[in-house]
């Protein structure tokens, strides 16, 4: 195992880190702990030493909290989880969740804790005037949270009000080759590194589906440089090789899976993905764009909308609702709009025509033309009330 160091603090950090948001699970719906176990376990043997969870991930922060504590592990690892912000209405709010985590874990302290989901600095800034920070800095000087982040969602130009607007010690991003220029993508890393602050990869298969779901060309051309290679190890070393990346996220549910992952990690160091390896990524992101419809690369020039609407962020859904899955595309439509963060709601049916974006675009994309296309395809008729009052009840929760 290769290892990054936070440096801010000298600890280092196995460039590959356990995602924990979907442990493996059994036909009644529950962990599958014996497999979890396993696991996890094996994972720690072979170096891996963060383990990334959150409060709302299902059934999550108590298996690791019991496997943890079941093989007298938890002195070896660093675990991390996140604050569901929306719940939070007054710091006492923030207490309550926070020692929820800390039993379900059962742990004293969480090594890196996150701000879980901030899409807008508005969000952010609701936490600020409620005295979030003083919550923060109490529970750091008791030795509680050692490590404060934030993991994010929304655009690079939020991104960049939030970084700015603290002292974080680390931030998470979503990142892999197809989303190079997507959220805070590679300026947003960028950024982050040149602050010191460590950045933690989620999204790097882009939810597997870089894994287990490109387009048949582009596994052959993977297969016809390295048979043996996996199509996640190319994805995998492609973000290594960026020496701003400091841990990459995989939720691994296979031995099979976390061994692959593990021998990449145990090689794949900055700067080692060749030019032959970098023009092979690129041809294979060429072929997963074919099989996209809107010719957006989500460089975010069409931003900001002045209906709030993430352009970037809907074609990128879009796309993936042809590239991989309806319910991929439907998913991340209704993340990218607002929707699930109980933030304001964004749709692209708020579109009002004005121009702004098509003026903007270097794809010569007819960006309210196509965001119509979008809303038939991924926006049901009456979507719009329902989601407004499911987000209601989000900001309520
Ligand atoms: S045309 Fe529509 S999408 Fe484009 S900037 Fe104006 S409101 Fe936003
Ligand atoms: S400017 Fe064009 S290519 Fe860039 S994100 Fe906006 S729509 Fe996509």
């Amino acid at each position: 195992m290769l290892y990054r160091a936070d440096e801010k603090t000298g600890q280092e950090l196995s460039i590959l880190g356990y995602g924990c948001m979907r442990f493996p699970r059994k036909a009644s719906g529950g962990v599958d702990m014996e497999l979890t176990e396993q696991l996890i376990a094996r994972a720690v043997e072979l170096g891996v030493n963060y383990f990334d969870t959150a409060y709302i991930y299902p059934g999550s922060e108590e298996a690791l909290g019991s496997i943890l504590e079941k093989r007298g592990l938890r002195d070896r690892v660093l675990v991390t989880s996140k604050l569901p912000h929306a719940r939070v209405k007054k710091p006492e709010d923030a207490t309550k969740l926070f020692e929820t985590s800390l039993a379900r874990l059962r742990t004293d302290h969480i090594d890196y804790y996150l701000i879980h989901n901030l899409v807008s600095f508005k969000q952010w800034q609701r936490l600020l005037d409620m005295g979030i920070t003083e919550w923060i800095s109490a529970q750091k000087a008791a030795g509680r949270i050692r490590r404060l982040g934030f993991s994010f969602h929304g655009t690079l130009q939020e991104f960049e009000k939030i970084i700015d607007s603290y002292d974080w010690d680390f931030c998470q991003i979503q990142y892999n080759y197809m989303n190079e220029h997507y959220q805070a993508g590679v300026e947003g890393l960028h950024m982050a590194a040149e602050r010191g602050m460590p950045v933690i990869i989620m999204e790097p298969l882009l939810g597997g589906r870089l894994a287990n779901a490109l387009p048949r060309s582009a596994v052959e051309l993977l297969k016809e440089a390295d048979a043996a290679a996996s199509p996640a190890s190319w994805g995998l070393r492609w973000l290594w090789n960026q020496p701003e990346v400091t841990v990459v996220l995989s939720g691994m549910n296979s031995m099979e899976q976390l061994q692959d992952n593990c021998t990449v990690a145990s090689e794949a160091c900055a700067g080692c993905l060749d030019e032959a390896g970098q023009e092979l990524i690129e041809r294979v992101r060429g072929e997963v764009s074919r099989s996209y419809k809107v010719p957006c690369t989500g460089c975010a020039y069409c931003m900001p909308c002045p209906k709030g609407i993430n352009i970037p962020a809907t074609f990128a859904a879009y796309n993936e609702s042809y590239g991989f899955s309806w319910f991929t595309g439907a998913y991340h439509y209704y993340v990218s709009a607002g929707l699930s963060s109980g933030a304001e709601l964004h749709l692209p049916s708020e579109c009002v025509g004005c121009g702004h974006c098509v003026k903007c675009c270097p794809q010569g994309i007819d960006v309210p033309a196509r965001l119509v296309e979008v809303r038939r395809r991924l926006q049901p008729p009456g979507f719009k009330p329902a989601a407004r009052a499911v987000n209601a009840i989000m900001r309520r929760l």
